[in-house]
Parts: C-alpha cells; sequence; structure tokens
C-alpha cells in the first residue's frame, strides 16, 4: 500500500475492491522482452525503474519511483524515472490518473480496467469498475459516440469519513 492511498479499511465505505489485495497481472519479467522487441534496450536505469514499479502496489508517482531508485543507488539520475515511464506508457504496459494536485498516479495496465475516486479532502483513492458506473458510459456512447479511457478517468469529490461532521 502506497501511503496517502487508501486508507486501511475506507475500501469497505464502497463495494470497491481495496488495491492492496489486487495483484498485478503484469510479469515485469517479461518487460525487458517487450522492450526487445521493441528494439529497446533494458538498460541498467530503466532496469532499477522497472523494478521498483514492481514493488508498489496500487498506484505509484514518478516521485515515489525516483525516491525508491535513489534508496538503492545513490548515483541513479532521477530524469531516467519520467523517460522510462514514457517508454513503458508508450508500450501500453501503464497508465496513470491525476491525484488531486494533478500529479500522475501510474499501475500496470494489465490491471482490470478500472476508474478512481478521489478524495478531494483527504487524497484517498478508490477503485471502481466499469459495472458501478452503471449505465454513464453506453449513455455517453449513444449520446455522444464518445468512448471513454477508463483508465484514465478520475471522479473527484469528498469520502465518507471527510464528510462526517
Ligand atoms: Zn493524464
Ligand atoms: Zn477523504
Ligand atoms: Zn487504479
Amino acid at each position: 500500500m502506497i501511503p496517502g492511498i487508501g486508507p486501511p479499511g475506507a475500501t469497505a465505505l464502497l463495494s470497491s475492491e481495496p488495491m492492496a489485495e489486487q495483484s498485478s497481472p503484469l510479469a515485469w519479467a517479461d518487460v525487458a522482452a517487450l522492450l526487445r522487441r521493441r528494439h529497446l534496450r533494458l538498460t541498467p536505469q530503466r532496469r532499477a525503474v522497472v523494478g521498483a514499479l514492481a514493488e508498489f502496489e496500487g498506484h505509484v508517482t514518478a516521485a515515489q519511483l525516483v525516491e525508491r531508485c535513489l534508496e538503492k543507488d545513490p548515483g541513479f539520475v532521477p530524469s531516467t524515472v519520467y523517460r522510462t515511464l514514457d517508454v513503458l506508457e508508450g508500450l501500453g504496459l501503464i497508465t496513470h490518473i491525476h491525484d488531486a494536485e494533478g500529479r500522475e498516479q501510474y499501475q500496470p495496465a494489465a490491471e482490470a480496467p478500472h476508474a478512481h475516486l478521489i478524495c478531494r479532502e483527504c487524497g484517498a483513492t478508490w477503485e471502481i469498475g466499469s459495472d458501478e458506473l452503471g449505465d454513464f458510459l453506453p449513455l455517453l456512447h449513444r449520446r455522444h459516440g464518445f468512448d471513454v479511457d477508463l483508465s484514465h478517468l478520475a471522479i473527484f469529490g469528498r469520502c465518507e469519513d471527510c464528510s462526517r461532521p
């Protein structure tokens, strides 16, 4: 569990799965093979970023990855994180959403497609499946011919805890 995301027990408020219990179906060991197939090398620095990504459950920010890589290798070049995230996202291996401050949070793309509820007050995040959006997505498609990128969808508001007087 990433600090600041999904307070313990908070998921009981909503019918979504606790994020920490979601396994990451993306086999990070396969990333090297995928990069090679696209003629990209898994350099030691890129490998460090992929390794750090694999250690986090749920969502992770670039800053958290930089911190983790620097812990392991004080000579690590922080910009490698941003470039590697771009490469991995370009390959469709990861997706991102934005937190209440607009910062990107990354997650493995192979997770079941889901949207996010983000509390503006405490920053807690919950994942919701398309089933919880009811007819919303089909309605947008019918009315506007619009296909929603569910993995980039974040709904901001106030959580039950923060709503208590
Ligand atoms: Zn974005
Ligand atoms: Zn809250
Ligand atoms: Zn998510």
